[in-house]
């Protein structure tokens, strides 16, 4: 059965000392928490992963990486490894999130190395995509989500997807405070499975985790979190807070 899984994007926020404080505020927040098929992730920044592993030892949380250059090693100044992330105990890293695509110019091809280079390194990925406003006020939602996921992961095999979480993420609901209705999550969620479906077959369509990203709080968490579809969903300005977070996980 596939897994619920809320994960906290924590995008540039969070020195040292506060991720030491928010990684134990959500360590202890979910130690009674009964989460048998509930994962619970942060994304803290590069510099303070190894810190948050660390801290997040023998408990529920796990820790992912909220980027990852493609290379193995070499001359790209400022950028890190899959290598490096495993090194200090990373096992599951973000790729594709709106903010690298539209600001650090990543496209789906260079996405697609991305993936390559983390699944050939045994790390789980969580694959951001989603449209954009005008995509949507078009009509042309699901052929730009239809083309991002087939032009960075359909030459994957499918025991591949034993290591990917998709997270749907539209354009205009993240940091927007605009949500999608749990109906047009559902309606794009279920669009998704179909289209891993037809290319890989139900069982592995079925066994996909599909995160729902934009604007979820704990006003709104259950309600888009009871879609059929929905597996979970990818967090940012509400992950920042251990409380709102965990009432967004405590949702299932
Ligand atoms: C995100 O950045 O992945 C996100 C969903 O942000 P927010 O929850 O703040 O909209």
């Amino acid at each position: 059965m596939r897994k619920n899984i809320v994960a906290g994007n924590w995008k540039m926020n969070n020195d040292l000392k506060a991720t030491r404080k928010l990684v134990k505020q959500i360590r202890k927040s979910i130690k009674k928490a009964e989460l048998d098929n509930t994962r619970v992730i942060v994304a803290p920044t590069f510099v303070n992963l190894a810190t948050a592993v660390k801290r997040a030892k023998k408990s529920k949380l796990e820790v992912a990486a909220q980027n990852m250059h493609q290379a193995t090693n070499g001359a790209f100044t400022g950028e890190i490894s899959a290598d490096m992330l495993k090194s200090v105990g990373v096992k599951t890293v973000i790729l594709g999130h709106s903010e690298r695509r539209a600001y650090f110019g990543e496209t789906d091809a260079i996405l697609a190395e991305k993936v390559d280079a983390a699944l050939s390194n045994k790390l789980e990925v969580i694959f951001c995509f989603g449209e954009e406003l005008a995509d949507r006020k078009t009509g042309k939602e699901e052929t730009v989500v239809g083309s991002q996921i087939e032009k960075a992961l359909f030459h994957l095999e499918a025991d591949a997807y034993k290591k990917i979480v998709l997270a749907y993420e539209p354009v205009w609901a993240i940091g927007t405070g605009e949500t999608a209705s749990p109906e047009q999550a559902q309606d794009m969620h279920a669009f998704i499975r179909k289209t891993l479906a037809d290319k890989y077959g139900n069982e592995v369509a079925d066994s996909v985790s599909i995160l729902y990203g934009g604007s979820v709080k704990p006003a709104n968490a259950k309600e888009i979190f009871s879609k059929p579809d929905v597996d979970g969903g990818l967090i940012g300005g509400a992950a920042l807070n251990s409380k709102d977070f965990y009432a967004i996980v405590s949702a299932f």
